[in-house]
């Protein structure tokens, strides 16, 4: 949220899915988010707030994030990469948003070549087949018949757990291995 002091001038929102910013809309969502595709999110946060909204895809606007105030202030040239439910990323070369021709550049969770397992978009072998936070419950799953959030696959791995070990290791290498193929 954008303030001046005591006074709220806009807002800017990071939405997930596949967003229309110019109609402020969501236009596809995973399964995740039951019926958020068609959302208009910034007609709701404008009432709500009686401000100017703007709507951009979460990565994006984290990366905007980033390069304006956070971690890579100034640069040029940024993959941005979020490590959540998916595997999310997004470009800034040459001092700008890069949003490719179907605007989903960037998008390092989809890359194909890390396996043959199921990914969320309906293709096979993607990075975030292994490197998700939900990918890392499923992996753990598949070895030991327990089902862990990735959090706790975390904690079981710290305390030394083999498989648990195994299945971070393969996340970490994917994500090394997806980095350098994007970054070359
Ligand atoms: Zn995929």
């Amino acid at each position: 949220l954008a303030r001046t002091p005591g006074r709220l001038v806009g807002a800017g929102v990071g939405a997930a899915g596949v967003v229309d910013p110019a109609t402020g809309r969501i236009l596809v969502a995973s399964d995740s988010f039951r019926g958020w595709a068609g959302f208009a999110v910034t007609e709701a946060v404008e009432t709500a707030l009686g401000v100017p909204a703007f709507l951009d895809n979460d990565v994006n606007a984290f990366l905007m994030g980033e390069v304006s105030a956070g971690a890579v202030r100034g640069e040029r040239d940024v993959l941005g990469m979020t490590l959540g439910t998916g595997v999310g990323g997004a470009l800034w070369t040459g001092g700008t948003l890069f949003p490719g021709p179907h605007g989903a550049a960037g998008e390092i969770g989809h890359i194909p070549g890390f396996g043959d397992l199921p990914c969320t978009c309906g293709g096979r072998g993607h990075l975030e087949t292994l490197a998700s936070g939900r990918s890392i419950g499923a992996r753990y799953a598949d070895r030991t018949g327990r089902r862990l959030t990735a959090r706790e696959v975390y904690e079981a791995a710290t305390y030394g757990d083999e498989d648990a070990r195994a299945v971070y290791e393969a996340a970490g290498r994917g994500i090394a291995r997806a980095v350098v193929i994007t970054a070359g």
